[in-house]
């Protein structure tokens, strides 16, 4: 299936600088910020600058380049918030089941308390 992008999701305006953001950190192919509505003490969600609407679009379709940029970033955020020792939660939703909101490929980074088991039994 082929991807289309629509470049009006709010993450697309925080990219253009459309709206404010609390950055946790950027560099030249990925931006994260603090979610709006934390889930936990650290919500932070970690985008690729590229227009790519989900996981698997920005995997089968990203360089190489913004492959490493966003997983080494995303390393660095776990390392410099301290999130080893305690542990963490990555997830990114996508499509209807998934429940995906905003359609601009996100990786939530979720931490500071016990978070629970991964799914409900609904
Ligand atoms: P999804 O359900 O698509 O995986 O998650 C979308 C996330 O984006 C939600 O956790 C929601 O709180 C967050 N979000 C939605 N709008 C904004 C916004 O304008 N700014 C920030 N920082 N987060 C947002």
């Amino acid at each position: 299936m082929a991807y289309a992008y629509d470049d009006h999701n709010i993450f697309a305006k925080i990219l253009r600088g459309e709206i404010p953001n609390s950055t946790v950190t950027e560099t030249e192919h990925t931006l994260a910020f603090n979610d709006i509505a934390p889930q936990a003490p650290t919500h932070v969600l970690v985008i690729p600058k590229g227009a790519y609407v989900c996981a698997d679009h920005f995997m089968a379709e990203a360089s190489d380049a913004e492959l490493l940029d966003f997983h080494r970033t995303v390393a660095r955020i776990v390392a410099d918030l301290g999130l080893q020792a305690d542990g963490y939660r990555t997830i990114a939703n996508a499509g209807s089941h998934g429940v995906q909101e905003v359609p601009h490929y996100h990786l939530h980074i979720l931490a500071g308390r016990p978070l629970g088991r991964m799914l409900d039994k609904a």
